[in-house]
């Protein structure tokens, strides 16, 4: 058994290098690689994926995993972790056809810019075709692989293990029941406090600022980086070269803080692993939900509270010069602006999950046969009239703002908002183990990344997201800490009853 286990390590760790290698790949394509360029990094990016799959997919690892599975009791805590992981992927995998899977990879690739055209076109009916595919082939994989689910079941289940319809129902209607009404009643008020964070700032003193919440939240820059691109995101080439970028936008200088430390949250997350676990299939978060979870901690609980900026609002005022008559108050009240817009990546804390209910509705209502394609952007706009109070004027800043159903990303919208839930449901715990108030008054953040490095990060994939929430919280998913906490906030900074 030692040397099959052995080889299977050294197999796994072929494999690892060639998914980080492919991350420095994407990287350089989303950074700083010339447009000239990127022909010959997609070639490269193809060349080193089909290799990582004829790794993963290879007789020799299949073989060896059959043996270890049947000594399972021998196996340690990781090794059969990452046997179980693996096996379940090869299984999903398994039942798909293989020229079907290929048939719809090459859809979903040719999918976006057909997506990106009828965006820039605002012209729905040229994607719709697309989109229609899509959508059955993921109704058809979803029936192949558990013909007594409703298939939007199965795909929920991948993104988020032990997440299905039922769960998420309820969970939306507690958010509709709740947010819906506070939202109406904040509208009413006509308060506009954006007045208060309204202002131009140089990249050069944003960049300074980025950096300083970097260090200031604990993001490792020995073992990560900040650098800057269109969308904001985190890309891990192991855990020892995290990188995540910001956007710079002189008039809009608030969210350049935002998305830093949104992005600090996961990079802190990704640098949190146990060191153990490199170059295992476990290197990784345990789900996109507990992803979230980090990444909105930090920006929202933390960072759009007030005592996190106590510390710290001076040596903002210092670079962010504009903000010099503002008082913290006042910057507070503008951080925490509602307003209702169309487009849920610049949504606010309270709107966000709104945005993410209305995509689960239509994604639900398609796979249950209720929803046309067609009727898609009727649908859409009628729900965001419904739910947010605003209507979008084209298909442009309706059902075509995202791109996620182009590249078969179905099923992963509402990891966003459990991320969201599950942020307060941890806070609610870590609130009984530390002064939180203190420790950002006294800008002591390490405690607050040692506490989430202890009962979440160092885990990774080890645990999945079920067993990591029970664990801290002694339940499963439960809404009520969220909406509780938006209700308090916000009856609070717009004097609500
Ligand atoms: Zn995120």
């Amino acid at each position: 058994m030692e040397s099959r286990l052995e080889r299977f390590r050294e197999i796994i760790k072929e494999k690892k290098l060639l998914d980080s290698t492919l991350a420095i790949l994407h990287w350089d394509i989303e950074t700083e690689a010339p447009k000239g360029g990127q022909e010959l990094l997609s070639q490269m990016i193809g060349n080193i994926s089909l290799k990582a799959y004829e790794i993963s997919t290879s007789e020799e690892l299949n073989e060896i995993v059959e043996f270890l599975k049947n000594m399972k009791n021998e196996l340690n805590e990781i090794d059969k972790k990452e046997i179980e992981n693996y096996s379940e992927e090869m299984e999903k995998l398994s039942k798909i056809p293989p020229m079907e899977y290929k048939a719809y990879t090459e859809l979903t690739a040719k999918a976006q810019g057909v997506w990106e055209k009828a965006k820039n076109e605002n012209n729905f009916s040229i994607f719709k075709e697309y989109l229609e595919k899509i959508f059955n082939y993921n109704i058809k994989f979803g029936k192949y692989r558990n013909p007594n689910k409703n298939p939007y079941d199965v795909i929920l289940d991948d993104y988020e293990k032990g997440m299905d319809r039922k769960k998420l129902d309820e969970f939306f209607k507690d958010l509709r029941e709740n947010i819906v009404p506070l939202l109406k009643s904040i509208q009413e008020k006509k308060i506009d406090n954006s007045k208060y964070i309204d202002g131009e700032v140089s990249k050069c003193s944003q960049v300074l600022i980025s950096r300083f919440l970097g260090e200031y939240l604990g993001f490792d820059f020995n073992r990560g980086i900040i650098s800057e691109s269109e969308h904001p995101f985190t890309l891990t080439v192991n855990m020892d070269d995290v990188r995540i970028t910001t956007k710079y936008i002189k008039e809009l200088p608030v969210s350049a803080i935002f998305s830093t430390i949104h992005e600090c949250g996961h990079g802190i997350y990704e640098q949190g692993i146990d060191e153990k676990l490199k170059y295992t299939l476990l290197a990784d978060g345990a789900s996109m939900g507990i992803h979230e979870s980090q990444s909105r901690f930090y920006e929202n609980i933390l960072g759009r509270s007030k005592s996190f900026w106590e510390p710290i609002y001076e040596k903002l005022q210092e670079k962010y010069t504009y903000l010099k008559d503002i008082t913290l108050d006042e910057f507070y009240l503008g951080i925490n602006d509602v307003k209702a817009s169309l487009i849920r990546v610049e949504a606010d804390e309270l709107t966000y999950s709104l945005h993410i209910m209305v995509r689960y509705e239509i994604e639900k209502g398609i796979f249950e046969g209720k929803y046309k394609i067609g009727d898609l952007p009727e649908i859409w706009n009628e729900k965001m009239r419904e739910y947010l109070g605003v209507v979008p004027e084209n298909d442009r800043e309706g059902v075509l703002q995202d791109v996620h159903w182009a590249c078969g990303l179905i099923g992963y919208f509402p990891s966003y908002a459990l991320g969201n839930v599950y942020s307060l449901q941890i806070y609610n715990k870590m609130k009984k183990d530390l002064n939180i108030e203190k420790i950002l008054k006294e800008g002591k953040l390490h405690l607050i990344k040692e506490w989430l490095g202890e009962h979440i990060h160092k885990y990774g994939k080890l645990k999945n997201p079920e067993e990591i929430l029970k664990e801290i919280t002694g339940e499963g998913l439960n809404s009520k800490y969220y909406i509780e906490y938006l209700k308090e906030k916000y009856s609070k900074i717009y004097n609500l009853k």
